[in-house]
Parts: C-alpha cells; sequence; structure tokens
C-alpha cells in the first residue's frame, strides 16, 4: 500500500501530456503540441564542448555536495550585480526542481501553511504536501500581470504561514510583477514573519518591462530563498541543473537534504553550466528574441479566433489565454487532441483559478506556431 504522504499527489499534469502526445505521435496520429515548457533551441554549442571537455578531463566522480567553487562564485556575481552582497557561500547547486523540494522539506513543519499563486505550477502543491504543509492558494489578477488580489492575499495569512512560494516571471500566467505587486508581498512578509521562496527560473525570459528580485527588497535578503537555473534561459533543461540563493543559515539547512538524496551535482554539467554564465551571452539574446517574436505572432493569431481573449504575456514562453466556450478546459484540452490534432495544457491543471484557460506554450517554431494555431481556429470556429 501507498504511503498517505503520497496517496493523494496527482501525477504532473506537464509530464502526463507530454508522454500521452508521444504515444499518440507514435501510433502516427498528427498532433501539434505546445504542452511541455521546454525550448526548441539546442544548448549553445559552447557549453556542450565545455561537458564534454570535463568528460574528457575525467571530471566523472563525485564533486562538492554544495556544487563546485567557480561556478557558486559565477552564480553568486549574478546576485551581486543586483545589488545583493552573495557569495559562494549563499549559492547551492541543484536542478531547480530539487532546490524547490529541498528547501519546503527544510523549512515547512506538519500543518504550516504556504501561500501558492493560484494559478500556479503543477509541481508546487504535490512538493507543498510532500513535506507535510498545507496549502493555501490565492486568487490572482489578470488584469494585472495575474498579480495576487491584495485583499484575498492579507486574508489568506495567519498564524500558520510560514511561506509564500512566488513565482516571477509566472508559470502558466505569463505574468512579470512590478515594484508595487512585489512591494505589497514584502510588507505582508516582513510584518507577519514568514518566508518568500521565490523560483525565479523565467527572469532572463522578459519581453516588457523588467524582472524584479524580491530579494532586494528593503528587508527582504534575509527571509528570501531564491530558485533559479539554467533549463530555460540556456536551453538546458536535460542537464538537470540550476541553484539556490539564499542567506547562509538557509544553504546550511538544505545542504543536508542534498547530501542525503542527490549527493552532488554530476561535475561535467557544472563544467557547462560554468560556460553556459561565463561565455558569450549571445545565444541567450537570440533565443529571447525568437520567443518575443513568436509570442507576438501567438499574440496576434490566438486573438483573430471567436472566443478566444488572450493579454500579451510580459515574459515566459506561455500564453495563458481566456476562453468562451460552454465546457471545461479539461474537455477542451481532450477535444483539441482529439478532433484538432493539436495539444495544449488544459488552465485547470495549475488549480481553479485557471478554469476557463489554456496554457500554450511558444517554445517551438513560428512555423509550428502558425499551423497549430490555424487548425485550433478551424476547429474552434466549426465548433462553437
Ligand atoms: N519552476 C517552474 C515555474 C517551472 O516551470 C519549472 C519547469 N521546468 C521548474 C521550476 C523546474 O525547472 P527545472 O526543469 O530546471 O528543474
Ligand atoms: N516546467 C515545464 C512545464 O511547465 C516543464 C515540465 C515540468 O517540469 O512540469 O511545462
Amino acid at each position: 500500500m501507498v504511503a498517505q504522504r503520497i496517496k493523494g499527489i496527482p501525477p504532473s499534469m506537464t509530464i502526463k501530456l507530454t508522454d500521452r502526445v508521444r504515444e499518440l505521435k507514435r501510433e502516427g496520429k498528427d498532433i501539434l503540441s505546445f504542452t511541455i515548457g521546454e525550448p526548441d533551441f539546442p544548448t549553445p554549442p559552447h557549453i556542450v564542448e565545455a561537458a564534454i571537455q570535463a568528460l574528457r578531463e575525467g571530471k566523472t566522480k563525485y564533486a562538492s555536495s554544495q556544487g563546485v567553487l567557480e561556478l557558486r562564485e559565477a552564480v553568486a556575481e549574478e546576485y551581486q550585480k543586483k545589488g545583493l552582497d552573495f557569495t559562494a557561500k549563499n549559492i547551492l547547486i541543484t536542478p531547480a526542481k530539487f532546490a524547490l523540494f529541498a528547501t519546503l522539506q527544510s523549512l515547512v513543519d506538519p500543518g504550516e501553511e504556504v501561500i501558492l499563486q493560484d494559478p500556479c505550477w503543477v509541481s508546487y502543491e504535490p512538493m507543498v504536501l510532500m513535506a507535510g504543509g498545507r496549502v493555501m492558494r490565492v486568487e490572482l489578477d489578470p488584469l494585472e500581470e495575474f498579480s495576487f488580489l491584495p485583499e484575498k492575499l492579507k486574508d489568506s495569512v495567519n498564524g500558520r504561514t510560514r511561506i509564500l512560494l512566488l513565482n516571477n516571471p509566472a508559470n502558466p500566467t505569463g505574468g512579470v510583477l512590478r515594484k508595487e505587486h512585489l512591494m505589497m508581498i514584502r510588507d505582508l512578509a516582513v510584518d507577519h514573519d514568514f518566508y518568500v521562496v521565490a523560483d525565479e527560473i523565467y527572469e532572463k525570459l522578459v519581453y516588457e518591462g523588467e524582472h524584479i528580485s524580491i530579494a532586494t527588497l528593503p528587508g527582504m535578503e534575509e527571509r528570501t530563498i531564491t530558485v533559479s537555473g539554467f533549463s530555460k534561459s540556456y536551453s538546458m533543461t536535460g542537464w538537470r541543473i540550476g541553484w539556490i540563493a539564499a542567506p547562509e543559515g538557509f544553504i546550511k539547512d538544505i545542504l543536508r537534504v542534498q547530501q542525503h538524496t542527490l549527493t552532488c551535482l554530476p561535475p561535467f554539467v557544472q563544467a557547462g553550466a560554468l560556460a553556459a554564465l561565463k561565455g558569450p551571452q549571445e545565444p541567450l539574446n537570440e533565443m529571447r528574441e525568437a520567443f518575443r517574436k513568436r509570442r507576438d505572432i501567438v499574440v496576434k493569431r490566438l486573438n483573430e479566433i471567436d472566443g478566444v481573449s488572450l493579454r500579451p504575456p510580459h515574459g515566459t514562453f506561455y500564453a495563458f489565454f481566456h476562453f468562451d466556450y460552454p465546457i471545461s478546459s479539461m474537455e477542451l484540452s481532450e477535444m483539441l487532441i482529439e478532433k484538432a490534432g493539436v495539444a495544449l495544457t488544459p488552465g485547470s491543471a495549475f488549480g481553479k483559478g485557471g478554469e476557463s484557460f489554456m496554457r500554450f506554450s511558444f517554445a517551438t517554431s513560428e512555423d509550428k506556431i502558425e499551423r497549430g494555431i490555424e487548425r485550433m481556429k478551424r476547429f474552434l470556429e466549426e465548433t462553437f
């Protein structure tokens, strides 16, 4: 019998859907998939070369559990540029997904509450539950970058609140929070003495405005654990590498979780990551510009479909569009796969607040985007 802790945890909808599409394609079905959030670009060659060279040099053994010193120094420099007084001691090298899991394991006691954006990425709630915590989802304002509705956020804070897990820029909404949105969270965190776990994995993928790390706001450096990584910005999803940046005390606690589980990240993977930070940044800028162009196409073309509306996402590579049809997002997702040959992630996979929305990942070619939206338009306008 499965343990109680795992019993109620659903499979990851983003991964499940992507696997299903793979299966349908193997059966010969013609499906255009916009499900998973994964850049279609190859990892830039200088990063690949650095990892190959490290393998050739014999960097194939255990590495430091906290992460190779040069890489931690390079990550710390990223935060020094933002005005934070971080050194290698403040950095832990670990995959972004595991970073979130390990942080929650190290901070949450049974029954303590973690505030989440609703909608939010599919894996946050399972991670909180696996840590024994309770989830408090808070409704967002689609007109204001999907920031928290201030009154709803205030009402959700109580004596059990331990953490607010903030994804900015956000998956699935594409929202990029402005300073005033972040200040409201800061004020509550300071007044009520809770921590912010800031998932900033999409920080480099911003098309309008600027990304502000919440740790840089007054009073936040000491109460913020920032998670970020290489997957999305350097097209390194399969490398499984990211980091945590936080005050040293948090890093020491989370490191114990890493020591007793992952041990360390492969040293040759860390060599590739070091080349990503220290090498030319043009590939990153080129990928971002390609995403911006795709975003503009998606916004224009989706808005041409009757019953669909989308405000331009200011960050990430997700278009979270609203639909006005008398069915659920899950039903629409099924219909689109079966009848139109287009796969999208239903908004409800991200929480109740995502109902009547669909997530379209535009981390894929312009041609595929054009063809996919054309299929959707034809099918949706015939059906509804
Ligand atoms: N946070 C968010 C919001 C994500 O969308 C993802 C998706 N992969 C992750 C964390 C995990 O990143 P990684 O694959 O680098 O572990
Ligand atoms: N984060 C990506 C997504 O939302 C990758 C899949 C996952 O890890 O959930 O599609």
